[in-house]
């Protein structure tokens, strides 16, 4: 239907008839001449009808609106200097209608495209015109490029492409699955893959040794802002590897994403590696974001003999003391209220603040405090004046949970974090087990796949202190991905089971196709996955999943675009064999 696209026509072209189509973007009628900028996936082009070239054409034009759909056959210009537009690729040209066609009209749009300020759920419901804006279907076009490069990357280092079933068993472990109705064999049920973890170890067990897939994957959770119910994920697995091999081999394809999405030099490789326990004590998180310091310090030692009251009992119920030190920043007492509220808020029983004057330490426990324990203090601190520190005295995991959290919220406020810096960072050595206070016992962190960094044979009860051989990749304090080396014999796995306190009986039950298979000649293996949405949103500067998803679900997992979920009729129900209770919403 077309020569050329409208974003491909140049100076070259200059004297050409050619034919295009696309989109009436705007129009401008300035009497004489009417002006029309078309698009097209490509981008725009201006077109311009007038009379001295068309009679028909113009006249015609007058009733073109927005969005109608054109093919038009006209001659390329050069602009005249004056109204060249050195914004657009195509600003020093403009093409003469001769004629045109309307292949479709346009009703009058629910929103003007290029509005800035449009709502979210007319966004969604309208998708196809939201995607008609350029910077919309940038991002789109940004997506489609991030496959090529990850299957590219992938397929250059040995890696097979695999789909895996979205029909699926329903597994116990993690998230809660969506589950299929089976017509064939009522009464049971397909669970939709939270993640395609057990198919991609049998694959390992099937010999093929480098597998990958852009996964889809469905947990049915409660959606938190950058959740969605379903979700894609870069799944890797890889056999006769240690979790070193996997990373490396990750850090490669990051970093082919990072320079493909945002054309910058990526950080040098390898990323750091931090242990989880280094991270919880520095950083209070999982996921440091280490575009800035802002450490945590403990201070429970200095004040072993302490007279004030509330580190006192605080250390003998075995809590922790810890402090971060805010530097060269001269804060108001507002300033400081503002902080004790702000941690209050995150669920704080007090936050304590001590700044430092020519005098000394200003603050409300300042005189409670011995000499020694001010001058421990500065020393381990290095304070100088004008510097606050913040005191928060707990036990160590909320102590960690908050202060890492006002780190945060610091390093916002008083700009502490260089946004023109990005990174990465490997955590490792995770606790194998969590206690789950909803199960009254102990889980997987990870999943219960995950192997032990050392055996468990001798394991003697403490929970705690075992560790995982898994590995998440933050970014700029952002988890993006993670995994693990996997249990790869039998007597391991069930050692595992048996931790969770998985009867004999129930694992079979539920895994029995993997024990199996451990028991054929599976070989090591280790994998993981990354969150590729996740990715787009990081490396595009969005900041919310949905930007980068076609057609995203809302907060309460509707589909604007559908109306999905929607009821189903009673025939369907009956083959089912399912019986409404009546409480449908
Ligand atoms: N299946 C895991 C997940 O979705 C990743 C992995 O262990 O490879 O988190």
């Amino acid at each position: 239907m077309r020569d050329k696209y409208c974003g491909f026509v140049t100076k070259d072209d200059i004297g050409k008839v050619l034919t295009l189509a696309g989109w009436v973007f705007r129009r401008r009628d300035h009497g004489g001449l009417i002006f029309a900028d078309l698009r097209d996936v490509t981008g725009i082009v201006q077109v311009v009808f007038s009379p001295e070239i068309s009679k028909e054409a113009h006249d015609r034009a007058g009733d073109i609106k927005q969005e109608y759909v054109l093919r038009i056959v006209g001659k390329v210009e050069k602009r005249p200097p004056e109204t060249e537009n050195t914004n657009l690729p195509t600003g020093a040209i403009e093409v003469y209608a001769q004629s045109f066609e309307v292949l479709n009209t346009c009703k009058p749009l629910p929103f003007q495209l290029d509005d800035e300020d449009i709502n979210e759920s007319i966004r969604l419901k309208y998708r196809y015109l939201d995607m008609r804006r350029p910077e919309v279907k940038q991002i789109f076009i940004e997506r489609s490029k991030a496959y090529k490069v990850t299957r590219d990357y992938l397929t250059s280092h040995s890696f097979y492409e695999f789909e895996t079933p979205f029909l699926t068993k329903n597994t116990p472990e993690g998230a809660r699955d969506f589950i299929v109705p089976s017509r064939l064999n009522t009464g049971n049920f397909y669970a939709l893959p939270q993640s395609p973890q057990l198919y991609k170890q049998i694959l390992m067990m099937g010999g093929f040794e480098r597998y990958f897939q852009i996964a889809r994957c469905f947990r049915d959770e409660d959606l938190r802002a950058d959740r969605q119910p379903e979700f894609t994920q870069i799944d890797i697995e890889m056999s006769f590897v240690g979790r070193e091999d996997v990373m490396g081999l990750s850090e490669g394809l990051i970093i082919a994403l990072y320079e493909a999405l945002k054309g910058k030099k990526p950080p040098e490789l390898p990323f750091p590696r931090m242990s989880f326990a280094d991270a919880m004590e520095r950083y209070g998180t999982d996921k440091p974001d280490l575009r800035f310091e802002l450490p945590l310090f403990e201070m429970t030692d200095l004040f072993k003999g302490t007279e004030f009251g509330v580190f006192k009992k605080t250390i003998e119920d075995g809590g922790v003391i810890k402090s971060m030190i805010l530097k060269g920043k001269t804060l108001s007492r507002k300033d400081l209220d503002t902080a004790v509220d702000t941690a209050k808020e995150m669920g704080a029983g007090g936050l304590i603040w001590m700044r430092k004057d020519a005098e000394g330490f200003q603050s409300p426990i300042a005189k409670f405090l011995k000499d020694d324990e001010k001058s421990g203090m500065e020393k381990m601190l290095a304070t100088q004046t004008g510097d606050v520190i913040f005191i928060m005295a707990d036990k160590r995991s909320k102590v960690n949970e908050i202060m890492g959290r006002l780190r945060l919220y610091i390093g916002e406020k008083y700009d502490l974090i260089n946004k023109n810096s990005d990174k990465f960072l490997w955590v490792i050595d995770f606790p194998l087990l969590e206690y789950s206070e909803e199960d009254k016992r102990y889980v997987a962190r990870h999943h219960p796949f995950t192997s032990p960094k050392d055996s468990i044979k001798d394991f003697k009860g403490d929970y705690e202190s075992v560790l995982a051989n898994a590995y998440d990749l933050v970014f700029n304090g952002v988890e993006i991905g993670g995994g693990s080396i996997r249990n790869h014999r039998m007597d391991e796995q069930m050692e595992m089971f048996r931790l969770l306190n998985m009867k004999e009986e129930d694992a079979f039950e539920k895994f029995g196709f993997l024990l199996e298979a451990l028991e054929m000649g599976a070989p090591p293996h280790g994998g993981l996955a990354f969150g590729f949405d996740r990715i787009l949103m990081m490396f595009l500067g969005l900041d919310s999943i949905r930007e980068v998803i076609p057609f995203p679900k809302t907060q309460k997992g509707t589909c604007p675009l559908t109306g999905a979920p929607s009821k189903i009729g009673q025939k369907q129900l009956n083959e089912l064999k399912i019986k409404s209770t009546g409480e449908n919403r």
